[in-house]
């Protein structure tokens, strides 16, 4: 297993594919995740070494060997190498990759998915939806999500031209309608949020060029899909489902306007077999809600070093011939009379965040691990329809003061950005029902607006144009301008509607600084800060296509 730390870009291309031509297993290991994470995914992978670059060195703790692609001894070793591919011999059983995803006992786990089940996966790609080398597939999910998997080796495979996005691009939805536009892409991939968010971008009426569009992570819901079908008229649209535990995606459907009001999640792929089961592990009837357990060439070896856990959840198969496996997804299924699996929902605690899977129990059990707090419970709460939140409620062993925001900063030191809890809530005690278990109706809402607007007033108009614009995206009443847009509730999506915002009113900046620097004063005066341009008018412009013909810069 052969660690690859890098940004988006060819040098990460070239890696995936050397670590797997040169007969190893890649772990991937995103750069934008806290210390303590990547410490932590190291440590328990074990890794014979790191790919990386010097500009990430610092990132990659002292303790693990590294081999730094762009360090001029390694440019020059790798230019004396012969170019002919090495010569390994791979059984279909050997991993291709781990990747690592929320585990609920606390600690993240990592998945090991065989070469068998990769390209099993690909090769019912190909058939299903036939790339052709005139086609141009867009790469934009973050490495350390199995989509990408797909993404990366389906052009590269099928001699179809791969579309890099720039780091932190998949998040910036102008950027990716413009990108789409440029690049004549023809195959792209989004989880329903983030095509929710998408398709609220005018430009994304323009990308007609596209022959598909998948979606899967999450449930698609059915007047998103209408939308979309209605904005891009004649691209088509698909819904795929699959767990990281079975190589990406196990089932598939074609969507079609205005059927029906749930999307369903389709039938199995090539050699995959898929069970709908009640609690005796029996099939249920066409209709009838039961969980869903896969099997076939497609299963992951199970979990890295943790053996227990594997044998919990890849149980032993009644319908499979020789011992066979079937892997337990915790989703709550029903087939329809049309022989399609529908989605109802989870059998356990799992969630998923704008397409991020999370146990809330290993969010918990982080913030546990603060010195000052006695007790945690973390659950998801929405606010608003769709709009879910991670928040987590702490009972201090001490000293109150400053405990919430000091709780999310030693969280956001050891979990991914999208684990980190939107609010955090000090409660004298946890409510708890006659049982004596969390009673989590009892749990109060969390008040975002605690705390806004206080600090520094504006003391610039673009301090003022900002203080207002994540108020306005908030739901706040106001901001000041040393208020964290994170710690406010503000996401992933919420951060493009921002931009948005900003954008209909002559404010250009990118998504990427507004996560660098997450504050108005940081954003006005950070790296990132925003470009200016005096509309000719007063009022806000609409949504325009095209850049603005008279702009003064401002800065
Ligand atoms: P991951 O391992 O991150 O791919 O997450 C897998 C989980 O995401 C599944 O077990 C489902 O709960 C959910 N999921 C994936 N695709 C879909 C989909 N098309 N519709 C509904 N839920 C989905």
């Amino acid at each position: 297993m052969v660690a690859v730390l890098m940004e988006r870009g060819v040098e990460l291309v070239v890696s995936l594919l050397a670590v797997l031509k040169a007969g190893g297993a890649y772990l991937p290991v995103d750069p934008e995740y806290p210390a303590g994470r990547i410490e932590a995914v190291l440590a328990d992978a074990a890794p014979v070494c790191v790919l990386s670059t010097t500009a990430l060195e610092a990132s990659v703790p002292d303790d693990v060997a590294r081999v730094l692609v762009d360090h001029p001894l390694v440019v020059s070793e790798l230019a004396g190498l012969s170019v002919q591919a090495p010569v390994v011999e791979v059984l279909p059983a050997h991993p291709a990759y781990v990747i690592f995803t929320s585990g609920s006992t606390g600690r993240p786990k990592g998945v090991a998915v065989p070469h068998a089940g990769i390209v099993n996966r690909l090769a019912w790609m190909q058939e299903e939806y036939g790339l052709s080398v005139a086609d141009r597939v867009l790469q934009k999910t973050p490495f350390g999500f199995d989509v990408s998997v797909w993404e990366f080796f389906w052009p590269l495979v099928q001699g179809a031209a791969l579309v890099v996005a720039r780091p932190g691009g998949h998040r910036d939805t102008s950027y990716l309608a413009e990108l789409i536009q440029r690049q004549n892409i023809t195959v792209t991939h989004f989880v329903p949020s983030m095509l929710e968010a998408f398709l609220s971008e005018p430009a994304a009426a323009d990308c007609t060029g596209l022959r598909a569009v998948f979606c899967s992570g999450e449930a698609l819901a059915a007047p998103l899909r209408d939308r979309f079908l209605e904005l891009l008229d004649g691209v088509p649209l698909f819904n795929l489902y699959g767990p990281t535990e079975a190589s990406v995606d196990v089932t598939a459907a074609r969507c079609t306007a205005g059927d029906g009001a749930v999307v369903p999640i389709g039938g199995p792929v090539a050699n995959t077999r898929v069970y709908v089961l009640d609690g005796s592990l029996s099939p249920v009837p066409v209709g009838v809600e039961g969980e869903l357990y896969l099997a076939g060439v497609q299963l992951a070896r199970g979990y890295v070093g943790r053996a227990g856990l594997t044998a919990e959840r890849f149980v032993a198969s009644p319908f499979e011939a020789d011992g066979g496996r079937m892997y337990r997804t915790g989703d709550r299924v029903r087939w329809n009379a049309d022989g399609q699996l529908v989605y109802l929902g989870r059998a356990d605690d799992q969630v998923k965040i704008r397409g991020f899977r999370i146990e809330p129990g290993e969010v918990q059990s982080v913030v546990a691990g603060h010195a000052q707090v006695a007790q945690a419970a973390v659950v998801v709460r929405e606010g608003a329809p769709g709009d879910k939140r991670l928040v987590a409620y702490v009972v201090a062993d001490g000293d109150t003061a400053e405990l919430a925001s000091s709780v999310r900063e030693f969280v956001a030191g050891w979990l991914p950005a999208y684990m980190v809890p939107s609010a955090v809530v000090v409660l004298d005690a946890l409510p708890v029902t006659v049982n004596g278990k969390l009673d989590r109706k009892a749990l109060p809402a969390p008040e975002y607006a605690a705390g806004a607007g206080a600090g520094r007033a504006p003391a610039t108009v673009q301090e003022e144009v900002l203080c207002q614009a994540f108020a306005q995206v908030l739901g706040l009443e106001s901001v000041g301008v040393e208020d964290d847009f994170f710690a406010l509730g503000g996401h992933s999506l919420l951060a493009v509607s921002l931009v948005e915002y900003l954008r209909v009113r002559g404010v250009s900046v990118a998504v990427r600084a507004l996560f660098e620097t997450p504050t108005p004063a940081g954003l006005a005066e950070g790296p990132g800060k925003p470009r200016w341009w005096y509309p000719r008018t007063s009022s806000p412009r609409a949504p325009s296509r095209s850049r603005p013909r008279c702009c003064r810069w401002w800065n």
